[in-house]
Parts: C-alpha cells; structure tokens; sequence
C-alpha cells in the first residue's frame, strides 16, 4: 500500500485555493491604497472591497449594506450576541436562548453574559444531534433578547431546522443570529427567504485565510459599534481595511456557493461509503443524523481506543483527520457536543471526525477504509480498556 497525503479535515481549516491568492496577491505590493484615501489607489481599493461585499452578500441571499467584514467566525459571534445583549438589556430584555452544543465562540460568550447578569437557556439536542424548534418557542419569554442556534455542527455536521427557529423567532418577535460558519458554501442559504436576522461566516473554512470573517445584520437591526475609530464599516468596526483578505474572501465565498449541490452530489457518496466502511468494525457509532448532516462531514465513535492515539497513527499513514473540535482536542476534557447527544465520556473519547471535499478521491476513501480497521486493531490489543470490555468486565 503506497501511503498518500488525505486532508481530511475541512471542518478545521482549508487551504487558501489558488483562484483566491490570485486575486489577493496585487492587493500586497501594487494595489495596495488605503480605502479611505482619495486618489485613485485608495478609491480602487474601495471599489475592490465593495465588489467583495457584493459577493458576500448575493452568496447569501443579503444587501451589501447588511454584510460586515470582521477578523473571524469567533468576532462575528462575538459581535453579534454581546452587541444585542447590550442593546437589548437597556430595554429590559437580559434572556438569552442557545443550544448546548454551539461552537465555544458562541458558549463562551453566552456563558461571559450569565456573569454579567443576563440569563440563558441551553436548548438540548436530541441524540441524533438535532434541535427541536418547539423547545425554542416553549423557551422564549417576554424578556427574551436573542436566539442564537448554530446552523450546521461543527464536530457531528448536524444541519439545524434553521427555517422553523427562525420562523417562530420573526413571529415572537426575537432576534435570531445563526453560527453558519459551518454551512456557509456546504448549504443554500437565503437570509432574507430564510428570515434569519443575523449570519456569522468565516473565510478559512472555505478556502480563504484565517483571520478573516463577516457579520450578516438585516437592516433596520442597529448593532452597536463593535470597535471605535475611522469610519470604516460604517463606522461600526473601524481599522484600516484587511483589503487583500477580504477581496479573497468574496473570491472564495462566490466559489464556495456556485455548485453547492453538485459538489455535494460528488461528496455524498463518498462520505457514505467511508460511514458504511467504518461501521464494520465492532463497536463503532455513527454520531448525528445520518441525512441531516454537511455532505463532507463524518463523525463515529470508536470503543476501546484513545481519539488522539488515533489521530497520531492516522497522521503516520498521511491522513489528517480530527477527534472532537480541534478547539477541544489538547484538553482531556471529551468534547461537549458528544456529550450533548448522550455518549458516555470513555465513548465520547475514541471518536473519529473526518471532514471531506471533493479532493478526496474515490482511492482516497479505498486507503482511508483499508488504514483504518488495521490502526484500531493494533490500537485495541493495546488497550486495557478493550481487553475489559471483552471480557464483559465494567471498565468505568
Ligand atoms: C471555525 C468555527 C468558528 C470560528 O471561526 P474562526 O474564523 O476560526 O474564528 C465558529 N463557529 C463554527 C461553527 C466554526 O466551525
């Protein structure tokens, strides 16, 4: 078996494609004009970042006046839930609603305004990994200021009845902000038809650079100012434009939406086939809804065996794949969203997140399937804990 290089892991970060640095590259040593300045350098790079506003937005069905650039998935959250949280606690609304398995940019953050006195309430998943849009409306209240629910899971790809939560947010009359950063370019999303609020996107999950991200808010929302200076973004976020990132970003949100279906008509079955592969081996699990889930995404539990012993052997055979988040992955701690659907923590422990495109070739998923039973069969006649368990001992 000749080893191969498979990226599998999509779902963490992508490589910046070519069409994307290409159309960054003059934005570094030519066009490089402060958008704010008058000449024609500066009013080109103006018009560079306006047309990538465009493109954001007709990606997801917004105005380009609704579409601000951030640094990040993460600011865009940030933003989104704390700049509501303040406006809104004026008025007397401090409830917040968001699921227990939100990525930690949106946890992290609800669980910041508890200590600053707001209130929230954790709608709990299903054990397929899904939200049932009833809990929401049973949770919302008369100071409810913001739902926030994640569009599509970032560990078990888990894709949310987006249109019924917001369906009955825009009915109650509440702000619904959805993390899309997940869904963005993987589904087709149409803000306006959709009746979602708020939208947080990020650039390096489809093939742009890290460190660059956008906030959709429908009009006639004010947000509050995020950062306080020029007058760039409408004066909600000054700095001096990331005008290269952000030209890249439009590039590869444009890209990432043009043939959504049928790219996931050529990642479908693959995906499949690795699901199908995988769960031959004893004691395996596949996490999330086996339909409602991102194209690419797979995630199964494996008995008996350690997540990152796995990566590591994985990693000698050339194939990057993740265990959990990657945010969580170092910690000890099994991921929060496997825990959400009601695994146990030793289970929760031995899962195996691959996250595919179409760069992942039909050979690709014949090495992926041969390497894997022989890694899990060398990983459990090493492991204690699989020596228990076939012994019908308890190994908790
Ligand atoms: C990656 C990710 C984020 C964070 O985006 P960054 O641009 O890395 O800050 C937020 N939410 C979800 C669901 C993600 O997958």
């Amino acid at each position: 078996m000749e080893k191969r290089f498979i990226y599998a892991d999509n779902a963490a970060t992508t490589a910046v494609s070519e069409e994307v640095l290409n159309a960054m590259l003059p934005h570094f040593r030519t066009a490089y004009g402060n958008a704010s300045s008058i000449y024609k350098l500066g009013r080109d790079a103006q018009r560079d970042i306006e047309d990538a506003r465009t493109k954001v937005a007709s990606a997801i069905g917004a105005d380009p006046n609704e579409i601000f650039f951030t640094s990040c998935g993460s600011e865009s959250d940030n933003w989104a839930i704390k700049g509501t949280a303040e406006r809104l606690a004026k008025k007397g609304k401090k409830h917040i609603i968001t699921s227990v398995f939100e990525h930690h940019a949106v946890l992290h953050t609800t669980e910041y305004l508890e200590k600053q006195g707001f209130e929230v309430t954790y709608i709990p998943v299903d054990e397929k990994g899904l939200i049932n849009p009833e809990d929401v409306k049973n949770a919302i209240r008369e100071d409810t200021a913001l739902v926030t629910i994640m569009y599509a899971n970032n560990e078990i790809g888990t894709i949310q009845p987006i249109n019924e939560i917001a369906k009955i947010c825009n009915e109650k009359k509440v702000i619904f902000h959805t993390d899309a950063v997940q869904a963005v370019g993987h589904v087709e999303i149409d803000v306006h038809k959709q009746g979602i609020d708020m939208l947080s996107l990020s650039g390096h999950k489809i093939h742009a650079q890290k460190g660059i991200g956008a906030l959709y808010v429908k009009k006639g929302i004010a947000l509050p100012n995020l950062i306080h200076g020029g007058g760039q973004e409408r004066s909600k976020r000054a700095g001096t434009e990331n005008v290269p990132a952000i030209v890249g970003l439009g590039v590869a949100i444009e890209s990432a939406c043009r043939n959504i279906n049928e790219k996931a008509e050529i990642i479908t079955p693959r995906r499949n086939r690795l699901i199908d592969g995988i769960l031959q081996l004893p004691y395996t699990r596949l996490n999330g809804d086996r339909d409602k889930r991102l194209p690419g995404n797979l995630n199964i539990s494996i008995e008996g065996i350690e997540g990152e012993s796995l990566l590591l052997m994985l990693d000698n055979y050339g194939i990057c794949a993740s265990s959990g988040s990657a945010c969580t992955s170092g910690s000890l701690d099994p991921s929060h969203v496997l825990l959400s659907i009601g695994l146990k923590h030793e289970v929760a422990h031995g899962s195996l997140r691959l996250s595919i495109e179409e760069d992942v070739t039909d050979e690709d998923v014949d090495y992926i399937l041969e390497v894997i039973p022989k890694v899990v069969d060398t990983l459990r006649s090493m492991s204690p804990v699989w020596e228990k368990m076939m012994k019908g001992e308890s190994y908790e």
